[in-house]
């Protein structure tokens, strides 16, 4: 049977051409054929050049998501193998093994596999579908990673907010093998983590954010460190190992703080070097500020504030006030972490952000080292989407 042909409209070829990896429905022509969503459709261009194949959804905006442009390349088993197979082989060539038994082992479309998101816990694999594309493959690609990782258990959770564009419902349960348990127990260059892969953000832990915890603890001995938007509590635990005097965590979800203090005490740290406090951000270090509380060190580590184009000037308006707040608290020569995992946000603008920050604080900055995303989360050429985490580690007078 023919497969089904997509073309394009005059002049949106040039991205499929870079290998970027998305057509948006404004740039489809016509569709030759009646595939359904989900089937794979041959992408040509207008004038009928054959380019790249993938797989189809109408219900979003992102109607193709291309996985080749060899036109010999199959889409069948074997295809799916050698991609795994290749996200695989390229975290063992890292060695994260012996610093970590947590990381990313597939990055969706940054490893040519659009839509599927996998992190490996320890003896489980925790895997995301965010597309139609590969819900209808999943049983082969949990059946593929089984075979590949072997692991204790593959399970899944696929949350609503990402699914919902591509009208999708939310899953969540064991895909193969056994159930994790309540807490799954890592590590990270050698401090442990307890993570809730059922009930935890992302898959359960910021995996993402390893070196930026290995790199900022490096400033923290003998300081008084606030640790903002804590989470449960990862950098807490690396500025104590690294000497930290003590420690607060700050964070909104009062279930965080308590994995927090867990994960604290599992490291061997007292109570009397930490404390949590449950509030908003932005009113709790007002707080601090009139109270006259002053800290050597604060960790700013936000959630995702620019969600599109449209809340771009909000979010930037919230970097900035939510750093402005934090260089109020600094003592002298104080050291400030601050990220942004805004995809949105440029690197460039994000500097601007938090200088425009030190301005309207009246402080000076430097800036000591400039952060992004570790080579488990790598950013592929042709998708500049895919780089999405920043971060500055400055010192401020
Ligand atoms: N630094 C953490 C990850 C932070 S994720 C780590 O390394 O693991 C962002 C956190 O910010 C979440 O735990 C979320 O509950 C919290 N949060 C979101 N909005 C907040 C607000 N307005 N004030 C305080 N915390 C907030």
């Amino acid at each position: 049977m023919a497969m089904p042909k997509l073309f394009l409209r005059p002049g949106h070829d040039k991205p499929v051409r870079r290998h970027h990896p998305w057509i948006f429905s404004g740039a489809v022509a016509r569709i030759d054929g009646q595939p359904d969503d989900g089937d794979i459709v041959e992408v040509y261009s207008s004038e009928g050049e054959w380019l790249a194949r993938g797989y189809l959804n109408r219900r979003s905006q992102i109607v193709v998501r291309l996985l080749t442009w060899d036109r010999e390349e199959a889409i069948d088993e074997s295809f799916w193998h050698r991609r795994i197979d290749r996200a695989v082989r390229a975290r063992t060539l890292l060695e994260l093994e012996s610093v970590t038994d947590a990381y990313r082992l597939v990055f969706a479309e940054s490893d040519w596999i659009p839509g599927l998101i996998v992190d490996r816990y320890a003896d489980f694999l925790v895997l995301q579908c965010l597309t139609l594309g590969i819900e209808r493959r999943k049983e082969l690609l949990v059946r593929l990673l089984a075979e590949e990782c072997r692991p204790a258990g593959i399970f899944e959770r696929s949350d609503r907010d990402m699914r919902e564009k591509e009208g999708l419902a939310p899953s969540e349960g064991v895909r193969w093998g056994g159930e994790p348990p309540d807490r799954l127990l890592i590590q990270e260059y050698g401090h442990r983590f307890r993570v809730d892969v059922r009930r935890g953000h992302k898959t359960g832990f910021y995996l993402d954010q390893r070196e930026n915890r290995r790199r900022t603890a490096a400033y923290l001995a003998g300081r008084r460190v606030l640790n903002a938007f804590s989470y449960t509590g990862a950098f807490a635990v690396w500025a104590l190992a690294a000497g930290a005097r003590h420690v607060v965590n700050l964070d909104s979800a009062a279930d965080v703080l308590s994995e927090a203090a867990a994960n604290l005490i599992l490291n061997g740290f007292p109570e009397s070097s930490f404390e949590c406090v449950e509030g908003d951000a932005f009113r709790v270090l007002r707080a601090f500020r009139s109270t006259g509380r002053r800290f050597d060190a604060v960790i700013l580590d936000p959630p995702k504030f620019a969600f599109s184009q449209a809340h771009l000037q909000r979010a930037t308006r919230g970097y900035k006030d939510i750093n402005l707040q934090a260089l109020h608290l600094l003592e002298p020569g104080g050291i400030l972490a601050t990220f942004s995992c805004s995809g949105l946000v440029s690197a460039d603008l994000f500097q601007k952000i938090v200088f425009a920050a030190a301005e309207d604080a009246g402080r000076d900055v430097q800036i000591l080292e400039r952060l992004a995303q570790p080579p488990d989360h790598p950013i592929r050429l042709s998708f500049p989407e895919g780089e999405y985490l920043k971060g500055l580690i400055c010192r401020v007078w």
